[in-house]
């Protein structure tokens, strides 16, 4: 299985070298031409989720041995998740939810990222070099990097979120962090600002500072493959697990919807698709950041507009990277012309892809969005109707996934976090406002409304010490991630 960037097919890799450089040195995104020879039979699926995990393993990141992918599965999904299924599927009214949110930190950020330091470091080993990774984070990236790549050897980690535009769980969650290789950052910005000073800073002078202390520099962001990969398991997973619910049998189409930013979710169900899932539809759920729906209706993608603030913050995106490898993948593998699309979204903000195209991607891609006050409402009948405590990112996706339900098939809503890390929004969403409550006032009120216990790690925040706080201007990044690297290693 070799990989290369979306942008041109010179540059070829095996996985592991694609999971340590992250993103292809043109800025297109590493893919792979054969994925259709990695099928999944869906009638074979059986067994446990780290049975489901080492086929999908196995076939894309074949260049890793069996010992080292045996030892990275079980360091990731073992113990590390509360739920004995890892992913369980539950039901939501007429559909489905696949709970993705059982890791360490509460967001589904956890299945991908308790395995891509495990990819990483098995890919460093023996190597004798050293990565710092930076990574930008609205909320939730940060926090499952950071439990995922504290203390292992050779990495180190350093995470910037926006001053004030993530909730007060997710921050506490990150200034509470332990251990030797982190550093944590808020940043006078926004998300976008943030992203834009991480990005810059592969291209910067910090980059040689660096290269002087034999460090190299990495991202954990969705780009990387990865993160990709772990996601497909849980596609084939959920599948299984209906199957063996009786709701559905071997080669039965199914339809799945995904509350998405970045596009790295919904892509890992695409992949699903095309190694053997029969995947009829994949619903493509945004919040009034709905650059998506308007792309998937149209065909064109204009990314000149305002990034509203939504209680759905882990969608609060206008560029949507992964979608290059969607339309590289769906365009038959047309390097060229995914080079001029993201050209054309670089300098003019906005490409369009002709009515050929746009009616291919119809074929799986459906969309839709939700504002606040409909997320809200959909939080509110979730409980009030459902009797299911839902987080806004997995509101939105309900009522996307509402507009496109065909009770012949099978709907999965992706459920992406936990309630409790938002429990102000949610508990407001049912019940209103509580007068001079803070987080975790809210969280008692909705533990005791609902039953529902709150992840024992969220509680717990409330007695933990805060060990940063560190603030940086933008400009000031760059410097930041050197002097945490010269203090990590
Ligand atoms: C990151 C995130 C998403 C969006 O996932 P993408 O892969 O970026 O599309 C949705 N919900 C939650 C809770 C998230 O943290």
């Amino acid at each position: 299985m070799l990989y290369h960037s979306t942008r041109n097919k010179n540059e070829v890799l095996s996985s592991r070298e694609a999971v340590l450089q992250g993103l292809a040195r043109d800025g297109g995104l590493f893919v792979t031409d054969d994925l259709e020879r990695a099928q999944i039979d869906p009638a074979s699926l059986k067994g446990s989720y780290m049975d489901t995990a080492r086929r999908v393993f196995s076939l894309l990141l074949n260049d890793y041995s069996k010992e080292e992918l045996e030892s990275a599965i079980q360091a990731a999904y073992g113990h590390t998740f509360s739920a004995p299924e890892v992913t369980p599927v539950t039901k939501l009214g007429k559909m489905h939810l696949l709970e993705l949110y059982h890791g360490p930190t509460s967001a589904f950020k956890d299945v991908a990222l308790s395995m891509l330091p495990q990819l990483m470091s098995k890919a460093l080993s023996g190597t004798g070099k050293k990565i710092m990774i930076a990574t930008a984070t609205s909320g939730d990236t940060g926090k499952a990097a950071l439990a995922g790549f504290k203390d292992v050897p050779g990495i180190g980690i350093s995470v910037f979120y926006p001053e004030g535009g993530v909730s007060a769980i997710q921050e506490l969650q990150m200034s509470t962090q332990e251990g030797k290789n982190v550093a944590v950052c808020a940043v006078k910005g926004n998300f976008d600002d943030a992203q834009t000073a991480v990005k810059k800073l592969f291209s910067s002078a910090a980059l040689e500072e660096l290269a002087r202390l034999g460090v190299s520099l990495s991202s954990a962001n969705s780009i990387n493959v990865g993160r990709l990969v772990p996601q497909i398991v849980y596609y084939f997973d959920a599948y299984k697990q209906l199957m063996e619910g009786g709701v559905l049998r071997a080669g039965d189409p199914i339809d799945f919807t995904v509350p998405t930013g970045n596009f790295g979710d919904v892509l890992a169900g695409y992949c699903a698709k095309r190694m053997g899932l029969p995947v009829r539809h994949l619903v493509v759920a945004s919040n009034a950041n709905n650059v998506l729906t308007d792309f998937l209706t149209t065909g064109v993608y204009d990314r000149r507009r305002d990034l509203v603030k939504t209680i759905s913050p882990s969608m609060d995106i206008l560029v949507s990277s992964n979608l290059e490898r969607a339309l590289y993948w769906i365009d038959g593998g047309n390097a060229e012309r995914t080079l001029e699309r993201m050209k054309a979204l670089q300098t003019d903000g906005v490409y369009r892809v002709d009515a050929e195209l746009l009616a291919k991607l119809q074929e799986t891609f459906l969309a839709g969005f939700s504002n606040d006050e409909e997320t809200r409402d959909a939080i509110r009948r979730a409980w009030e109707d459902e009797g299911r405590l839902i987080d806004p990112h997995t509101a939105v996706a309900w009522r996307a996934a509402e507009r496109h339900f065909d009770p012949k098939v099978p709907m999965v809503v992706l459920s992406t976090a936990s309630p409790y890390k938002f429990c102000r929004d949610v508990y407001e969403a049912i019940w209103g406002e509580i007068p001079g409550a803070d987080a975790f006032a809210y969280m008692d009120a909705l533990r005791d409304n609902t039953g529902v216990e709150p992840p024992k790690a969220l509680a717990e925040l409330r007695t933990k010490p805060v060990l940063w706080d560190d603030c940086t201007e933008i400009a000031g990044v760059p410097q930041y991630v050197v002097n945490a690297a010269k203090r990590i290693f």
